[in-house]
């Protein structure tokens, strides 16, 4: 079957309203620059039989930082050329315009978890994330939606957004995938130079080094990585934060029988990066 470009919203609802009554639909939101992370997911999605619907939009809203916004990577053709050889039934690539016409105002709010981790340096970041994947998911009506444990945050908030909201769409998370030194496959890699590239694959490696500590809390641990990151020259810390995996709350020592996870969000070259590492 021939990949479909809809690159309207007029052309997509056209080819959604072609399938056949019982098909069910896989959504797949990007940003674009597809990677072996993005294709983890498409992989996934059409494992289960879906209708694989891949969405390209960089989405403003989404962006606290203009200059961040700018620089963010595209690859068009290329992404196309990618998502055709691996079989993607529809690709949707909107304008910002059809996303958000003149005059838009209408955004998400989550109260509890939008304002920690990422949240707390990258202001109304999630109000965007939330906003864009619900407009998809009323523009394209998934069956099923997936997503990357790398942003495990987001992960969160989508699952807690479609509980919060009864939108009945089954939300898939997808561990994350990484390069052969482990460093988390992401589309900003690109913007490192190859200096700062050698330096980002520390941030897994010293990560895992926590496995081996018999260190009783979490904040010890927390500093033990904050002093490794920076001997491996990762100077440029935003946070290191050990929180519990289904509920994100802090979490003061390491109780059996819960998992904890340990976020890190680092800027290298000037290029913010993330990871999180499940620790039990
Ligand atoms: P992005 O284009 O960066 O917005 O990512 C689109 C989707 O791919 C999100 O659900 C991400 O969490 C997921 N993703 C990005 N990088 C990875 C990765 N290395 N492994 C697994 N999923 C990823």
């Amino acid at each position: 079957m021939q990949t479909i470009i809809a690159r309207s919203l007029l052309n997509l609802k056209k080819n959604l309203n072609n399938l056949k009554k019982n098909q069910k639909v896989g959504l797949v939101p990007t940003m674009g620059c597809i990677h072996n992370g993005h294709l983890e997911l498409i992989k996934k999605c059409k494992k289960l039989k879906y209708f694989t619907v891949v969405t390209i939009f960089v989405n403003p809203a989404q962006f606290n930082n203009q200059n961040d916004l700018k620089k963010y990577p595209t690859q068009e053709k290329k992404d196309l050329e990618i998502l055709k050889k691996n079989n993607v039934d529809l690709v949707f690539f909107p304008k910002v315009k059809q996303i958000y016409p003149l005059g838009y105002s209408t955004y998400i709010k989550e109260i509890n978890f939008s304002d920690i981790l990422c949240g707390k340096y990258r202001k109304n970041h999630f109000g965007g994330v939330l906003t864009i994947v619900l407009k998809l998911f009323l523009i394209v009506q998934p069956y099923a939606a997936f997503f990357g444990e790398k942003d495990f945050q987001q992960l969160f908030l989508i699952k807690k957004m479609v509980k919060d909201l009864n939108l009945g769409v089954k939300v898939i998370g997808i561990p994350t995938v990484r390069d052969a030194n482990g460093l988390a496959l992401s589309s900003r890699n690109k913007l490192l130079s190859a200096k700062g590239l050698d330096i980002a694959k520390k941030i897994y490696l010293n990560i895992k080094k926590i496995r081996y500590l018999n260190y009783k809390y979490t904040k010890a641990i927390e500093l033990y990585l904050k002093k490794e990151l920076k001997k491996s020259g990762l100077n440029n810390i935003e946070y290191i934060e050990i929180r519990e995996s289904n509920s994100l709350k802090r979490s003061k020592s390491i109780i059996k029988g819960k998992t904890l996870r340990v976020f890190v969000a680092v800027y290298v070259d000037d290029v913010r990066l993330i990871d999180n590492y499940k620790l039990n």
